[in-house]
């Protein structure tokens, strides 16, 4: 069996974003392969504490990879900061024809565009993929899930960091489907009593609405927070009550446009002018404008720039869904990319981003500690990936090995297969779900 097949197989999806079949990725023919583990939001340390820890795996799927795409150039992101990462990594790429290109410590270091731009000196055309410049990105983790894929080893954990307000922050691998009441527990729980947790991180993450809720191939990690932190409260800030605030208090300073990454990196995302727009918004998507519609949502122009604390990237998004209901999703702006000549001067440090947000205090390191984790039960599923959702192929009652396939993407369409993640009885299949629940 080919590479291809085998992680289509093995269910494979980019675990550092929206979930991309990595199968699709790997039918390219490409210059470069882009490995990313610039990871960059704060308080997140699994990618550095993979590289750490599983540097082999990692470049024995990069160089599987880099073979199937026919890359000539393999380059890895890391953030200069994280030397550990960096030495694990360097033992192994050894004689290869890998290298590193280091990253200062910035918000967004790991944004695609930006990461193709740093590594590649290319520009992305608006709204494409790196495939368009000649490239394929994956995070680090996705090539670690190629590697066990090429071994016969299905997905079935992700890997997370647990931090914030627990007892004890740590980075771990944990089995999919396991509940996020269950993976703090391995942390030693929240340390405070009223508290929230957002998942995948702070910046570009969602707020968890319910604890039994599952962790999915995605998830990249859980920060507890206190309930009443000022980034709490401003996620849980219904939409409409964020645009009333933005018609009312925005001052067209443009400091959310003047610091966007991706205007600086020479898009034409104007989020000032989108947060104009608000005040038309009730006569309907016509006067949403297109200056949204290149934003990558990273945050930075809510959570850090503007001085009035309003909600320009929601804006965008608003802007975005109403244009794409009109039919007016696709860009017919310039198709110019030009990067601004401060580009380099208003990146955004993390650590400033840190204090900003508030979040200073729960700077921890996060380190990966092997743990043996075996939940009672889990809730598994059918969507954790781009595309369609898989369809069930087991029934309930029936007993299911760990690893064993348990739903698949119909032939043709895009998506990815589920796997057991644990020993089990099928408990229940839902539209959306299968939870098996374990049996010793
Ligand atoms: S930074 Fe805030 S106040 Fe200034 S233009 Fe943007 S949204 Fe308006
Ligand atoms: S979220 Fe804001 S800062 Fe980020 S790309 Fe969109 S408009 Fe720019």
């Amino acid at each position: 069996m080919n590479l291809v097949d085998q992680v289509k197989n093995a269910g494979v999806v980019g675990a550092g974003g929206a979930g991309f079949p990595t199968h699709v990725k790997l039918q390219s023919q490409v210059e470069y392969l882009l490995v990313n583990g610039a990871e960059c939001e704060p308080l997140m340390h699994k990618d550095r504490e993979l590289m750490k820890n599983f540097a082999v795996e990692i470049i024995k799927g990069v160089e599987l990879a880099a073979d199937v795409v026919g890359a000539s150039q393999v380059v890895i992101g890391i953030k200069s900061k994280n030397r550990s990462a960096i030495e694990s990594i360097q033992q192994q790429i050894k004689g290869k024809n890998i290298r590193i290109k280091e990253f200062g410590d910035y918000y967004p270091a790991g944004d695609e565009y930006e990461l193709v731009y740093t590594i590649t000196g290319r520009l992305i055309p608006p709204q494409g993929l790196p495939l368009d410049v000649g490239c394929v990105v994956n995070n680090v983790e996705t090539f670690y899930n190629i590697y066990r894929a090429s071994e016969g080893i299905a997905v079935t954990e992700t890997f997370v960091t647990i931090t914030g307000a627990v007892e004890t922050p740590l980075s771990t691998l944990v089995p999919i489907g396991m509940s996020v009441n269950d993976v703090l527990q391995l942390a030693g729980g929240a340390n405070i009593s009223e508290f929230a947790v957002m998942e995948s991180g702070l910046m570009m993450g969602k707020p968890v609405k319910d604890l039994r809720q599952p962790v999915t191939k995605t998830t990249g990690g859980l920060i507890v927070l206190p309930k009443e932190h000022n980034l709490i409260q401003r996620y849980e800030k219904p939409p409409k009550i964020m645009d009333r605030i933005g018609h009312s208090a925005c001052d067209q300073c443009s400091y959310c446009t003047e610091l966007c990454p991706r205007y600086l990196l020479g898009y034409d995302v104007q989020p000032h002018l989108v947060m104009r727009s608000l005040g038309f918004s009730a006569t309907g998507a016509e006067l949403w404008n297109s200056f949204a519609q290149l934003c990558c949502q990273c945050g930075i122009c809510t959570l850090y720039s503007c001085p009035e604390n309003l909600y320009p990237r929601e804006a965008c998004i608003h802007s975005i869904k109403d244009l794409k209901a009109a039919g007016k999703g696709k860009w017919e702006g310039t198709p110019e990319i030009k990067v601004h000549p401060m580009k380099n001067d208003r990146r955004v440090p993390v650590k400033r981003l840190m204090n900003r947000l508030g979040i200073t205090r729960y700077d921890a390191e996060a380190e990966y500690v092997a743990m043996d984790v075996a939940p009672e039960q889990v809730h598994i599923s059918l969507k954790q990936h781009v595309g369609e959702a898989a369809t069930s192929i087991v029934s309930i009652g029936q007993l299911v090995e760990k690893a064993q396939e348990i739903a698949v993407i119909k032939e043709g369409k895009l998506g990815a297969n589920i796997h057991a993640s644990i020993t089990g009885r099928v408990r229940e299949i839902g539209q959306n779900m299968i939870i098996i629940e374990r049996v010793n």
